[in-house]
């Protein structure tokens, strides 16, 4: 590089000194951000200036104005939606992959990162309890896995019926039924609209939220066509799974595609103490999850996992004669997801999954639920208090008697900056939402965060 071979060490070392700073204040700062969007805006507003600066200046410049606008997602008392925090070495990990800047599509031009991904699926299919042979995408996140998953059973099924989908597309071509569970999570139904298979045949739920068998049973004797079911592991409120075994059993006598949306729940079939609840779930042909949330790796990085990987490749690869490609074993990772991966994002994974090892990924997820259990039942013993749920894995629904109380609830915890929870709405009822996501929440975090509900709810 010559001249320049000093030009990254200054503003490198900045960035670091930031972000440990950063890091170091999440323990303790308000877990909301300080400065309101209209502050931050106005404090980026200004004009871009004519002459450059030095980079070392605008780093700090950057840190600076986002400070007070940061909300503080890698703390242990963050619960807010479904998150995640940061393992350290993925952390690590991520900077390495910025830095070594690769385009990663190609294992013929990216060996190092194709070999790491490669060897992150193998680990995490293993991990998972999933067939061998899968086939494995790095994507942004379960919205996009999930996308990749019906992507290859809308291929399948309508091979299945002769139509060529990549010869023809859509137009004309027989209707494809998709059946979800009532509560299952909008990221689907967005999958479905990008893919051209309009809005879902929805599937009554039970109080969990959980798909009921004899209901999906009904609708697929029903349809005549080709057909995708897609269960869920892990309901946003209840942390409930789709019934498995006998759900997959039954579609597939139908000839359906059987895709799984677990996102974050899709991790408790690492924990020999909770896959009891996922039993069957390596029979469907295709999970999403995210490694941003239960995994603790850095934004962004889903995963999607398609159980035979000619499928995979038949739907998302590409052959021309600018990409130099491999012919034979795995394909590139660019034929598995439908933007040509260039964040090596399954990097991550490997230094999280290398980190934590085989007994502590299992640690990692039963953590996390032992610390929802341990929440639910510290607030459960609250006056006033009611859990909704049944905790049988990181989430937590609440409420404080009548609606208008809990977002009153809701608001001051907000208010009062001690911990993050989110409200929302399940089952016609305003809730108190908590979603214990973050590797690094420990026992004193949840002592306190019971502690600032109590506070919370007794003004
Ligand atoms: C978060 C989530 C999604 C969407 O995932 P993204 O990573 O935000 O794209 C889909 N399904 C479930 C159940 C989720 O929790």
């Amino acid at each position: 590089m010559g001249a320049d071979d000093d030009a990254y060490a200054e503003p490198l070392d900045h960035a670091h000194s930031n972000a440990l700073s950063w890091l170091a204040s999440v323990g303790e700062r308000p877990v909301g951000p300080r400065s309101s969007i209209e502050e931050l805006v106005s404090a980026f507003a200004f004009p871009l200036q004519d002459e450059p600066l030095d980079p070392v200046s605008v780093v700090d410049e950057l840190s600076r104005l986002a400070e007070p606008g940061l909300m503080a997602m890698p703390s242990g008392r963050f619960f807010g939606w479904v998150i995640g925090g940061t393992l350290p070495a993925a952390l690590g990990a991520d900077w390495m992959v910025s830095a070594w800047d690769q385009n990663a599509g190609m294992r013929y031009a990216t060996p190092a990162v194709a070999a790491a991904e490669e060897a992150a699926g193998g680990w995490l299919v293993d991990l998972l309890g999933l067939p061998p042979a899968s086939g494995v995408g790095f994507t942004t996140g379960a919205t996009m896995a999930n996308f990749v998953g019906i992507a290859t059973g809308r291929k399948a099924v309508l091979d299945a019926v002769g139509w060529d989908l990549h010869e023809h597309g859509l137009t004309g071509a027989p209707r494809i039924t998709v059946l979800v569970g009532e509560e299952r999570h909008a990221a689907v139904d967005l999958a479905l609209r990008y893919l051209g298979l309009g809005a879902p045949t929805v599937i009554p739920v039970d109080s969990e939220g959980r798909i009921r068998p004899d209901a999906l049973s009904a609708a697929l004797s029903h349809v005549n066509g080709p057909v995708i079911v897609c269960l869920q592991a892990g309901n946003l409120h209840s942390g409930a799974f789709d019934p498995m075994r006998q759900t997959i059993e039954n579609a597939h006598r139908h000839g359906a595609w059987v895709h799984v949306d677990g996102a974050f729940g899709l991790w408790a079939a690492v924990s020999p103490r909770l896959r009891g609840e996922l039993d069957g779930l390596e029979t469907a042909d295709s999970w999403a999850t995210d490694a941003h949330k239960t995994l603790n790796v850095p934004y962004d990085c889903g995963i999607a996992i398609v159980a035979r990987p000619g499928l995979l490749e038949a739907s998302f690869g590409v052959h021309t004669s600018y990409l130099i490609q491999a012919d034979q074993g795995l394909g590139d990772p660019f034929e598995r997801v439908p933007e040509f991966s260039r964040r090596a994002r399954g990097v991550p994974v490997w230094a999280a999954l290398r980190s934590l090892g085989r007994s502590g990924t299992i640690a990692l997820v039963e953590g996390l639920v032992d610390n929802a259990r341990a929440l639910a039942e510290g607030v459960a013993a609250l006056p006033g208090v009611e859990v909704l749920n049944d905790v049988v894995f990181t989430q937590v629904s609440l409420s404080f008697g009548s609606d208008e109380r809990t977002r009153a609830v809701t608001q001051q915890l907000i208010d009062d900056g001690r911990v993050w929870m989110s409200g929302s709405r399940w089952h016609d009822r305003d809730i108190l939402r908590i979603s214990v996501s973050n590797w690094s929440t420990d026992a004193s975090d949840v002592a306190y965060s019971i502690d600032a509900v109590r506070q919370a709810s007794s003004r």
